[in-house]
């Protein structure tokens, strides 16, 4: 049995005020949800990781970095590493999110490294994949959902892989208010669980959570949770009204 997870990616957004008085409502709305079976986590931006943690401490949320480096320390100038994630109690990362994908330029090699690098520094990572609009229009969507899974998570093992949760993005969803159907979300979450069971096993395949992403709103929630491979959302604009991320979280319970 997936436990569901709702994620909530802030992006680029909020300063020092504004993150905190929105983790301190969604420390006040999550009260409500004690006792039921939900992951929760939010990606703020670094450098309110700390406030916004101390903000949601005693909360049921916990709070994940949109990114990392894979290098352990050293002259990386500008690069946050595990370690230092670990250190400020963050519990997860994304790795490959689209924006660091198509805006940042960084290769599915790359992302490799980072989501290797997590699991072994011991913060949970949560590999973005999905397809562009003229790749889906081509029909390439498993082809690149494929190449992403397999080259981000290439060289690890079993037991590192039951670290991981998968986010399905399709790009074109992503923040243009555009949603993938239900049945487009399920289809591709069906062929990623199917794709990594041939990769490892089907049992192991059956337990690895995998999130939809792109244009998630309290409208559509409850629809996409509804599919059977869709066991959780990862939500970037709907998650900065925490009325709207809280309400898109009572869709998981
Ligand atoms: C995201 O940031 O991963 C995302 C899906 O954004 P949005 O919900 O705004 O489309």
């Amino acid at each position: 049995m997936r436990k569901p997870f709702i994620a909530g990616n802030w992006k680029m957004n909020t300063n020092s005020l504004t993150s905190v008085g929105l983790a301190d409502h969604l420390a006040s709305g999550s009260i409500e949800l004690e006792g039921h079976a939900v992951t929760l986590a939010v990606f703020p931006p670094f450098v309110y990781l700390r406030a916004v943690g101390k903000a949601l401490n005693g909360s049921n949320i916990a709070i994940g970095a949109q990114d990392v480096y894979f290098e352990p320390d050293g002259a990386f100038t500008g690069e946050i590493g595990v370690s230092m994630l670990k250190d400020i109690g963050c519990n997860y990362c994304l790795c490959g999110h689209s924006e660091r994908r198509h805006v940042i330029g960084e290769t599915d090699e790359l992302i490799n490294k980072k989501v290797a690098a997590a699991i072994s520094g011991g913060i949970l990572p949560i590999l973005c994949v999905g397809e562009l609009l003229k790749e889906r229009e081509a029909s390439q969507t498993n082809e690149v959902v494929t190449r992403h899974v397999k080259e981000g998570l290439a060289g690890l093992s079993a037991e590192k892989l039951a670290a991981v949760t998968i986010a399905y993005e399709p790009v074109w969803a992503i923040g243009t208010g555009l949603t993938a159907t239900p049945q487009q979300a399920q289809e591709v979450h069906d062929f990623i669980r199917n794709l990594l069971a041939r990769m490892y096993d089907k049992n192991l395949a059956d337990e690895i959570r995998i999130l939809y992403g792109g244009s998630v709103k309290p409208a559509n929630a409850a629809d996409l949770m509804s599919q059977r491979d869709v066991d959780g959302l990862l939500v970037g604009g709907a998650s900065l009204k925490a009325d709207d991320f809280l309400a898109i979280i009572r869709t998981a319970l």
